[in-house]
């Protein structure tokens, strides 16, 4: 009988964390800016880290947020493969207020 009373109160005791964590992560999710992924794809992926980030999809956040300031701080990348499609990119999708996101090559 002791067996099957710590099993109930284990599975609801489970049961009700599962609810919680399951309404949690509806409720609290942030939305990452879209923009970030697709400014990913366009960096070269190799993650070497020489931009001074730890990763591409760090420095594509700091391009999207106007914080990294110059394009050539991935040394792998290339003007016409990565610099200029990022640029272009960011030409055509502009911040949500409308403003141009900072960036130089
Ligand atoms: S230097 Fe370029 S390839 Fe390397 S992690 Fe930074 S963005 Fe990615």
């Amino acid at each position: 009988m002791t067996i099957l009373w710590s099993t109930l109160i284990i599975g609801a005791i489970g049961l009700i964390f599962g609810v919680i964590l399951a309404l949690a992560s509806q409720y609290l999710q942030v939305e990452e800016d879209k923009r970030i992924g697709e400014v990913e794809a366009l960096l070269p992926g190799y993650n070497c880290g020489a931009c001074g980030t730890p990763s591409c999809h760090a420095f594509a956040t700091e391009i999207v947020n106007g914080e990294a300031g110059n394009l050539s701080r991935c040394k792998p990348g290339k003007r016409d493969e990565n610099f200029n499609p990022i640029m272009e990119y960011l030409k055509n999708n502009p911040n949500e207020d409308g403003s141009a996101v900072v960036i130089k090559i």
